[in-house]
């Protein structure tokens, strides 16, 4: 068991180094990183997608490289524009509705994102559960211009996502509403999104988020909780490994990063990530090892938590 912490090359989820924990086992590395505010039973989902990679490995892939969006951060429309004319990608997922800033911002920001990625690219918006009903509908009115592909969480609840979905012609997705096993089956059941975003670690492993997917019979987004490649090799193994792929995943988030443990990063290519499982280096992964900070007792009460 390996403990690393990575600095952040701009704060996300209001922290500036990304932790966790590494474990080797005869299929491989896996990746234990949940962040700070889980405690069990969360995390022994967490821990068993670990498991998962390190013991038994992921099922075979039905396509080579996966489709990912380049994500804009709630950053000023020149700098929109210039992110998305260096990533190569063909669909942008721009933040909105951050604090301390107005619609203007976001109405700006998405316009420089259309006009930077063409006509023939995919604009959608994230706005992190941060509206109303009402600022939802009039909001996704007003970006549609702009052409959306859909809308990411536009509000917070289940019930708030399924009245906006009556309102807009846009499609929504549910991205904080599914967090757990249970919850694609809520979503659908409210009839609250037409896209569910899925995550292998808190679902507990890419076996169990296929077996989500199936049951929900939502298209999914596979995105990353901004893992080093050995976690984000678990995403890519999960959207190589579903059925269909409508969308552009949200796996290409390596670059949040200072560095990485592997030599080979999983980073995007011309809008593309490979389907491949890259190898943990040894002097990549001691730049940015650190001691214990709590980590072995977390993955002692998760172990506890999934064996209870
Ligand atoms: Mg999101």
């Amino acid at each position: 068991m390996r403990v690393y912490s990575i600095p952040m090359r701009t704060r996300f989820r209001g922290i500036t180094r990304r932790q966790g924990v590494l474990l080797h086992g005869p299929a491989g590395w896996g990746e234990f990183s949940p962040f700070a505010e889980y405690g069990p039973p969360e995390t022994a989902r967490w821990l068993a997608a670990a498991r998962e990679a390190a013991r038994d490995g992921w099922p075979a892939p039905v396509r080579d490289r996966i489709p990912v969006n380049v994500t804009v951060p709630a950053v000023a429309p020149e700098r929109a524009h210039a992110i998305v004319r260096a990533s190569g990608c063909r669909t942008a997922k721009v933040k909105v509705a951050e604090r301390g800033q107005d619609d203007a911002d976001d109405i700006a920001r998405v316009e420089a994102v259309r006009d930077a990625i063409g006509p023939g690219g995919l604009v959608r918006i994230d706005v992190n559960g941060a509206w109303d009903v009402d600022h939802a509908a009039r909001m996704i009115r007003t970006l549609d211009r702009f052409g959306l592909e859909y809308v990411e969480q536009p509000c917070a609840t289940l019930e708030e996502l399924a009245r906006v979905r009556l309102l807009v012609d846009v499609p929504i997705a549910a991205d904080e509403s599914i967090r757990r096993a249970e919850d694609p089956l809520r979503v659908r059941a409210a009839g609250a999104a037409d896209v569910a975003v899925l995550k292998v670690q808190p679902l507990g492993g890419v076996a169990a988020a296929l077996r989500v997917a199936e049951a929900t019979g939502l298209p999914v987004v596979v995105s990353s909780a901004v893992e080093t490649s050995v976690g984000l090799a678990a995403g890519v193994a999960l959207a190589a490994a579903l059925p269909e792929l409508p969308y552009a995943c949200g796996l290409a988030t390596l670059s949040l990063l200072e560095g990485d443990v592997v030599r080979d990063p999983l980073v995007a290519e011309g809008g593309f990530v490979p389907v491949r499982r890259p190898e943990v280096d040894e002097a990549a992964l001691r730049r940015f090892e650190i001691e214990d900070e709590g980590w072995r007792r977390r993955v002692a009460d998760a172990h506890a938590s999934l064996e209870a």
